[in-house]
């Protein structure tokens, strides 16, 4: 084996999969039908490596929904409240997505990716039991179809999947839990022994890139020691991915495993783990083709960053193959019919990344290219000059903008406060929203409709203003204090404004998915960032034509739009979003100039841009705060700056939000009484707050009673003149009829609370 690939991605390059559990799930197809579409994407997968001759590539990364899900079956750890449900099938859906008597288990991010997993449920009383089924069928599928191949089998490594279970059994420590599932891993390795000559398996253990301690590293000892030794026939491959692992790696090379696979794309510091390596008897799999991103490899780089680990490691041991899973980019470029030229000559989607590994590979042990490896070689060595000093890419107008801007702080919070709450006059308890109103299918037919050119820019710019004044309507009629347009020119809160802003391109498949049958296709940023006219002001002066009460502006923030995107690799992220910043801020001029004096910065991903590793953090805060305040601070003391995150816990990052120094936060504390809200109290937080008061994520309508013991709860930690009213997120995903009540009996709330107060 000497090229690999960590993983592939499942969802199918026209999401096929996606298509057919919606199906089944609507009870279209049969599961017959779905498990053939699996089947059809499972091998085609594997053609695509093998063709491409990739020398070792995975079984076991399929997955008919997610990879932790599927731990949990091959381990039957199937948590009690799922125990009623017989049908193997039906248990799995349920637990992933609830079904009408089960609650969906939870779901959170696969570290800082855009990629969701479900978190195991454990407890002590857990009985596992192996069934290693969907493996072997699996293996025996692909062993019939690419039978040249070498397979290696993906499972989630000890370590990693006890970190991101839950217990569900009063205890936090899921650790403690060790025994019994090394027992397990064990009984895993000894069976896969059996279904093959060798096995090789990838236990992925990237929790080892995190700020790890010492217990983990431990049991990583342990573990590793006791699985190397389980089977003679078995192979073990432990790769660890998306930052560095030397303290990880210090321990595995103890071990006995065969190959430790590092990511030397976003762990660059694993440069100092190869003195230990070549040292060790361990094969080293080198990460060099982004798994995260979309760019095109700079081969030649890649060449000589490899030749100087080879200087090291010796090159016999040097494996070369992917940075990470490939699930993370989308599939392939030759969907992409609308692309401009040159820009889509910087891309590398999936199956171009295939033969980036194979020509790194051949390069670098000095095999010599086909024709076709030349070409490919060529217009490689091309793009990467292109890119480097395309116009289209590098555009000094921003640059000196970002160079020569002198920072002036806006006036002290509680000064301007003052003169805010005399201008505008709101109560106490003002009540308002996220921003977005329901995107009813309506609104996303006229925009399709207005995209494929079958009703003109008048229709659908008419067909938007009556939602809008519609919306407008209904809020001042049910008495909201501040008002929103609703968002209904918007297709998602990323896209609207990247496709405004320069530095931005679009493809039309580059799907990745997200969760389950969820995909997204994140814009790309390529080029320095500029906006060449305002994006919103005309729908928002639109909306505020319509009423004398406030409609706040609605913009989303530089590190919400970066996180969503794929980023430029030429420069630092933080440069990129420094430049989103500048455009940001013009918007906010032209906002403000058109006379819009309450402005929502959105930073819904503020805390997942967190970087993975506790001694990158105050880097990450220092720039991603000071961002907000370049695109904020260019108000007036009047002008009042809202900011809404989706989180509800603040406790790490109390200071940072403070910093960032929006008038109003909006967060999403509607699950858990008035228990998070604490901390704004305890660092003396000044600023305002609305915590939403009920959870727009669930189709229920919540009472006007349970919304006032909620805001009697509020009023216990902080005082009614810092406190704002509203639901916890935008709305966009609720229907009218959930919505309507919803607010209704919130604005009724908060008129039972202020009636007893008086
Ligand atoms: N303003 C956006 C909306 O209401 C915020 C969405 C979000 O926080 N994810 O839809
Ligand atoms: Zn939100």
């Amino acid at each position: 084996m000497k090229s690999y690939v960590l993983g592939f991605p499942r969802i199918g390059e026209q999401r096929e999969l996606k298509v057919s559990l919606e199906s089944y799930w609507k009870g279209n197809i049969s599961l017959q039908d779905l498990e053939a579409t699996a089947k059809d994407l499972r091998a085609r997968h594997w053609k695509y490596q093998a063709n491409a001759e990739i020398d070792c590539f995975s079984v076991n990364d399929f997955s008919m929904y997610d990879g932790m899900l599927d731990m949990m079956f091959l381990f039957g750890a199937i948590p009690n409240r799922f125990k009623d449900i017989e049908n193997r099938t039906a248990r799995y859906f349920a637990m992933a997505r609830g079904d009408k008597t089960h609650t969906a288990m939870e779901m959170t991010k696969w570290f800082n990716t855009n990629y969701h997993y479900i978190v195991p449920e454990l407890s002590q009383n857990d009985e596992l039991n192996l069934d290693i089924s969907k493996i072997v069928s699996e293996y025996r599928e692909a062993r019939e179809i690419v039978s040249e191949s070498s397979l290696k089998i993906n499972i989630v490594g000890i370590i990693t999947f006890l970190k991101l279970s839950k217990r569900i059994d009063n205890k936090s420590n899921t650790l403690e839990f060790f025994d019994k599932y090394l027992a397990i891993y064990s009984e895993l390795i000894s069976k896969l022994s059996k279904i093959d000559v060798q096995v090789v398996i990838q236990f992925d253990e990237p929790t080892f890139v995190t700020s790890i301690g010492s217990e983990e590293l431990s049991l990583l000892k342990i573990a590793y020691d006791k699985l190397g030794t389980v089977a003679e026939n078995v192979k073990i491959i432990v790769a660890t991915y998306f930052d560095h692992s030397v303290e990880a790696t210090k321990v595995l090379v103890n071990t006995r495993i065969n190959a430790i696979a590092l990511d030397f794309i976003l762990g660059e510091k694993n440069m100092e783990s190869l003195e230990i390596i070549a040292k060790s008897d361990k094969r080293l799999l080198i990460g060099i083709v982004n798994g995260r991103n979309i760019w095109i490899n700079e081969i030649q780089k890649s060449i000589d960053l490899l030749n100087k680990i080879a200087l090291i490691v010796p090159k016999e041991r040097i494996r070369i193959g992917t940075s990470t899973s490939l699930l993370h980019v989308p599939y392939s470029l030759q969907y992409e019919t609308k692309m401009d030229s040159e820009i889509k000559s910087w891309l590398s989607y999936a199956v171009e990344k295939l033969d980036e590994v194979v020509i790194i590979n051949k390069l670098f042990f000095g095999q010599i290219l086909s024709h076709e490896e030349t070409t490919f070689y060529n217009k490689n060595v091309k793009a990467v000059i292109s890119r480097k000093t395309s116009n289209r890419v590098f555009n000094s107008e921003v640059r000196s903008q970002v160079e020569n801007f002198i920072f002036k702080p806006r006036e002290d919070f509680l000064t301007r406060i003052q003169k805010q709450h005399s201008t505008f006059n709101y109560p106490p308890l003002a009540t308002t929203t996220i921003g977005s109103f329901p995107q009813t299918a309506e609104v996303r037919k006229a925009r399709s409709d207005y995209k494929a050119g079958k009703i003109s820019n008048d229709e659908y710019n008419n067909f938007l203003k009556l939602e809008i004044s519609k919306t407008i309507k209904f809020q001042e009629d049910i008495g909201l204090d501040v008002l929103v347009h609703g968002e209904f020119e918007r297709n998602d809160m990323v896209e609207y404004f990247g496709e405004q802003l320069d530095g931005f391109a679009f493809s039309q498949n580059g799907w990745v998915q997200s969760y389950g049958s969820r995909c997204v296709k994140p814009p790309h940023i390529f080029g320095d960032v500029s906006r060449p006219k305002p994006m919103t002001v005309d729908w928002i002066s639109y909306a505020q034509s319509l009423s004398t009460k406030k409609v706040k502006g609605m913009l989303t923030g530089p590190v919400t739009i970066l996180a969503w995107s794929f980023v430029r690799d030429d420069q630092p992220k933080s440069e990129t979003s420094r430049q989103i910043a500048f455009a940001i801020r013009d918007e906010i001029e032209d906002l403000e100039k058109a006379g819009i004096d309450m402005i929502q910065v959105d930073e819904a991903a503020f805390k997942e841009g967190y970087p993975l590793r506790r001694e990158d953090i105050p880097i990450y805060e220092k720039w991603a705060v000071d961002d907000f305040l370049v695109a904020t601070a260019v108000v007036k003391p009047t002008t009042q700056i809202h900011t809404h995150m989706c989180y509800s816990e603040f406790d790490d990052i109390i200071k940072t939000i403070e910093a960032m120094d929006a008038d109003v936060i909006s967060i999403e504390t509607s699950r858990s009484g008035n228990s998070l809200l604490k901390v704004f109290e305890q660092v003396g937080y000044k600023q305002e707050v609305g915590p939403g008061v009920y959870d727009i994520h669930s189709p229920r309508v919540p009472s006007v009673d349970e919304m006032v013991k909620q805001i009697d709860l509020l009023l216990q930690v902080l005082p009614e003149r810092q406190l704002w009213i509203n639901p916890d997120c935008g709305l966009k995903t609720r229907g009218w009829a959930e919505v309507e009540p919803s607010l209704k009996n919130m604005v009724e709330a908060v008129k039972v609370v202020r009636a007893k107060r008086i």
